[in-house]
């Protein structure tokens, strides 16, 4: 029978190759197409459909993986990634990774994991100095900004008064008013997500307009809150967005968190994209206000360079996600007194070390040398920007306050057939291979949008995605 893990120099061997493998897809990541040219079920095919019987070897699990693996994936490392919202697994992010993985850290409560608990509070500490909030917050990880989102709102309905859903439940409650939430028309569908699973509900998610710079009208607001109160619902929260998913606009968050204070409502800031560049005080100065929020989450896996997953919800008082989360079994009690268990943060018990992975960016490029980077990517995208409004035949869709660009190539055909050209268009760019742009709607219209994101991405390559733009746009007309 055989027993234990593989020989410590298989393991050796092996470690040693995927470091170059590591190495040499960073060098040569560029040369791929962003998004293979490979259709649905063509991986699957290829990989065998019954587990192995025997053990085989790391090298041919490694041959499988750079021949099945790495070639047919859409390359988010790619310097050409200027999709969605273009990120950086940087180089100390991946060995950050490794060593995580290395030590298997479960930090369920400190016991389990000292160094992971208060490493993960201390780097949270690092990035709230670094993005300015007051000391009051306290931050922790979790995966995504969707599930910091779920938490923050999960905190604020167990704040609710009188409300006692967390014994209670919310079904068969003649008791209970519609509980409400706001945010902006341009805001994350994770809002609406958190509603679902909190028993919410969609429908009591109010959108409200956007002004000429798609930002929440604080006037709708107060409206919505004043009406909902009037026919009986229960205003809990409201969500403000610094960099929505479409344009990266940043909503009028002191105005916003006046209207929560007053009508006491919990104010979560999403900063998923933007926060991270709250770093720089130039931009900084765009999320006035955001202090005042009760909670707010940016995703270091989106605009600092670490490997997702890697999400930071930061609270103004972690005793009130306690007062909603915390549940202590019998096996879970520790003697310790003081000390943080972050299991009693959220939902999830087990957790991985995610924080030695943003230590080791915070470390290695040092808060000046991210201040830079992020700075390098908002010019990239000033410049592409800039190229856009100088072109007859294109049009800027939105202003461009970080590193992303809304635009569209416009003619005197309908609305309806521009917004077709414009999706063949992104269609013919993408299909090229070096770059990888994404969409959006915008009041309604089809509009493309470049964004900047990623440690290899330089001029150049903001140079080809405009060169193939404009060839498309000739080719199509
Ligand atoms: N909030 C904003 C503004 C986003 O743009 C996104 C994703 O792009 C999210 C939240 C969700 O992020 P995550 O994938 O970390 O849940």
């Amino acid at each position: 029978m055989s027993s234990g893990d593989i020989p410590a120099s298989t393991f050796r061997a092996a470690a040693h190759r995927v470091a170059d493998m590591i190495a040499d897809y960073f060098e040569r990541v560029g040369d791929y197409p962003v998004v293979p040219k490979i259709r649905p079920g063509d991986v699957a095919q290829a990989l065998p459909a019954i587990p192995p019987e025997q053990p085989e070897s790391m090298d041919r699990i490694l041959d499988d993986y750079q021949r099945l693996v790495e070639p047919n994936t859409t390359h988010w490392n790619h310097p050409g990634f200027m999709a969605y919202f273009a990120i950086t697994g940087s180089k100390p992010g991946v060995l950050g990774e490794a060593l995580a993985a290395a030590l298997n850290a479960n930090a369920m409560v400190w016991k389990t994991g000292p160094a992971a608990t208060e490493l993960e509070l201390r780097v949270c500490d690092w990035l709230r100095q670094m993005v300015g909030l007051p000391s009051e917050f306290q931050g922790h990880i979790n995966d995504t900004a969707s599930i910091g989102t779920l938490l923050a709102l999960a905190a604020a309905r167990h704040q609710a008064p009188g409300l006692d859903i967390r014994r209670r439940g919310m079904a068969g409650r003649s008791d209970l008013p519609a509980l409400t939430i706001y945010a902006s028309e341009e805001a994350h569908s994770s809002v609406d997500k958190a509603a679902v699973t909190l028993g919410i509900g969609t429908d009591n998610v109010r959108r409200l307009p956007t002004d000429d710079g798609f930002r929440m009208i604080p006037q709708a607001l107060e409206q919505a809150i004043d009406e909902d109160r009037r026919a009986g619902r229960a205003p809990i929260a409201v969500v403000g967005t610094a960099g929505t998913t479409s344009t990266t606009s940043v909503d009028p968050l002191r105005a916003i968190g006046a209207i929560c204070r007053r009508e006491r409502l919990w104010f979560h800031v999403d900063a998923a994209y933007a926060g991270s560049a709250a770093i720089c005080p130039e931009y900084r100065a765009l999320m006035e206000g955001w202090e005042e929020a009760d909670s707010v989450v940016l995703n270091p896996h989106k605009w600092l360079f670490t490997p997702v997953d890697c999400s930071v919800l930061l609270v103004r008082d972690p005793d009130r996600l306690k007062a909603a989360f915390s549940l202590v079994p019998e096996y879970l009690r520790t003697k310790e007194a003081g000390v943080t268990n972050l299991m009693d943060l959220g939902v999830q018990l087990g957790r991985r070390f995610r924080a030695l992975k943003l230590w080791m960016v915070i470390r290695a490029f040092g808060a000046e040398g991210l201040r830079e980077r992020i700075r390098h990517h908002g010019a990239l995208a000033r410049e592409f920007a800039e190229r856009v409004r100088a072109e007859p035949g294109f049009e800027l869709c939105a202003p461009v306050p970080f590193s992303v660009v809304c635009f569209r190539a416009t003619s005197n055909a309908s609305p309806e057939e521009q917004d077709r050209f414009n999706e063949r268009l992104l269609d013919r760019v993408n299909a090229a291979g070096p770059v990888f742009l994404s969409h959006t709607k915008l009041r309604g219209r089809f509009v493309l949008r470049l964004a900047v994101g990623n440690l290899g991405t330089t001029a150049a390559h903001v140079e080809t995605a405009w060169r193939l733009i404009r060839e498309a746009t000739v080719g199509m007309q």
